[in-house]
């Protein structure tokens, strides 16, 4: 059998579809404004260091225009209006997503650095999926479990990362106008632009005016939206550190808030596992989206006979990944998102190597601009090693081991975070046990990172508050739900 690599022809996918301004004015009420401060940052491409754009710096004296523009809709026009006419807006955004599906995922790919397969087959369709599944709760809400007459909350602050920025903004922004509330939302600094292109959606779609406003920002744009007195819900999804803070910020304030923070998740593998397809579920696991995943499977759990095997195997896979150009067609991991990120990857890797873990990276020639990463193990990991206990939010993985599953349980769930888990195993009745033991808020077994908009997704103890998705996603949208 002939071992040579097949090699591809670049397959790179036309930015020309993309029509990026020079800069970009907030979106409030329906207008394109420029800031207060009159400061605008560059958003650029992390894998070339292109300024792709300027966008808008918010200060509060923005924030405040966004929110009474957000009040306004919501008394005037949105709470009001039937919820079987809000459904048709959201149809009608979904239907545009799919329509312009090319121009957002070239456009994700540019901004945030992931490879267009993901933006093509992930992140757009999924940000579509979200909006037609809350467009067909608006009009059920009555049935829904919620008593006879589910009540909004208002006006709703959103704030989100830069690992999946358009499809955060749909689990955010969907259900909650779903429920009839109105919107400001803040994407993350180093990922603006599609949401921008959103905003573009909300006005052909023709989106009453104030319904849905987009602010741009840094963090302390993000503190000011918190801090605003006349906000009444929150939204959240970002680092623990940031969720903290906005935890202190809003405890004496009783306005409700919605969570999702880290994770360090745990994918177990059992001895009675089919490897090759474990293998390749434990590397869709952690390298999907450069590891920029909170609920990545970043602690890879191996029963202790077969780790050799194992290991050999997960090596050989991991250098057919494709590391490179994140236009291309044929790309499985791309750049990392910023160069902050970089170093926090780069310090928690050299933690592992200093605290007595084996480093492997897949041999890959990485490009010279930009910031990347190889996929990278670390094997002997022990719980008390950084990399085994914080979250790394890059393409690296913890190998540790077990010998009984109760250990492997206790080694799973000792952590502070609590997001997702992953059990691999042949046997049904081993799932259904690891899955009641397992402290964790989504649990897939013989597979990973599978997303729908009907199941709700969120996490224990430090990974956060609150669910996202399905029914249990839409009760954060109603007040005194559960
Ligand atoms: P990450 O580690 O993923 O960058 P962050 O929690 O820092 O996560 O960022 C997530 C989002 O929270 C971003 O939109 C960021 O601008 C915003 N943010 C950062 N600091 C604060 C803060 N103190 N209050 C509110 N939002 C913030």
């Amino acid at each position: 059998m002939s071992t040579e690599i097949f090699e591809y022809a670049p397959a790179p996918e036309s930015r020309a579809i993309v029509n990026i301004k020079s800069d970009y004015g907030l979106y409030i009420n329906g207008k394109w404004v420029a800031p207060h401060s009159k400061k605008r940052f560059a958003s650029i491409n992390p894998s070339n260091e292109e300024v792709l754009s300027k966008v808008s710096l918010a200060d509060s004296v923005d924030i405040d225009k966004a929110v009474k523009a957000a009040r306004a809709a919501y008394n005037k026009v949105w709470a009001k209006m039937p919820p079987k006419e809000r459904a048709k807006y959201l149809f009608r955004i979904a239907r545009l997503l799919q329509e312009r599906a090319r121009e957002f995922a070239v456009l994700e790919a540019l901004d945030n650095g992931k490879p267009i397969r993901e933006t093509r087959d992930v992140d757009v369709p999924l940000a579509a999926a979200h909006f037609f599944y809350h467009a067909g709760w608006a009009d059920k809400l009555e049935y829904a479990g919620f008593g006879a007459n589910p009540k909004p909350h208002g006006v709703v602050a959103q704030i989100i990362p830069w690992n999946f920025p358009l499809l955060m903004l749909a689990w955010k922004v969907a259900p909650a106008l779903a429920t009839g509330n109105t919107v400001v939302l803040k994407p993350a600094e180093t990922t603006p632009l599609t949401a921008l292109l959103f905003a573009e959606v909300c006005e052909q779609a023709e989106l009453p005016a104030g319904v849905v406003n987009i602010i741009t920002g840094d963090g302390s744009t993000g503190a000011s939206l918190v801090n605003h007195k006349d906000i009444d819900k929150i939204a959240f999804t970002g680092s623990t550190e940031v969720g903290k803070l906005i935890a202190k910020a809003i405890s004496d304030r009783g306005i409700p808030a919605t969570l999702e923070l880290g994770g360090k998740g745990a994918n177990i593998v059992f001895d009675d596992a089919p490897i090759d397809e474990a293998v390749e579920g434990i590397v869709n696991g952690i390298f999907f989206n450069q590891g920029h995943v909170c609920c990545a499977g970043s602690r890879l759990l191996l029963q202790e006979s077969i780790v050799d095997e194992f290991v050999e195997k997960l090596q050989s896979r991991m250098a057919k990944i494709r590391v490179g150009d994140p236009l291309d067609k044929n790309t499985d991991l791309g750049a990392i998102n910023s160069s902050a990120q970089l170093a926090k990857i780069k310090e928690m890797s050299e933690s592992g190597s200093k605290e007595g873990a084996q480093i492997w990276s897949a041999p890959c020639s990485l490009p010279t601009k930009g910031y990347w990463f190889a996929p990278t193990i670390f094997t002997g990991v022990t719980q008390a090693h950084r990399i085994a206990r914080e979250e790394i939010f890059g393409p690296v993985l913890s190998v540790l081991t077990f010998r009984t599953p109760q250990e492997a349980m206790e080694k799973a769930n000792n952590t502070p975070f609590g997001l997702s888990a992953g059990v691999w195993t042949e046997k049904g009745s081993k799932i259904l046990w690891a899955a009641n033991e397992l402290k964790a808020g989504v649990i897939w077994a013989n597979t990973f990172n599978k997303f729908d908009a009907a199941s709700p997704f969120g996490g224990y103890k430090e990974s956060g508050w609150g669910r996202e998705g399905g029914r249990h996603g839409l009760a954060a949208y109603i007040k005194g739900a559960r």
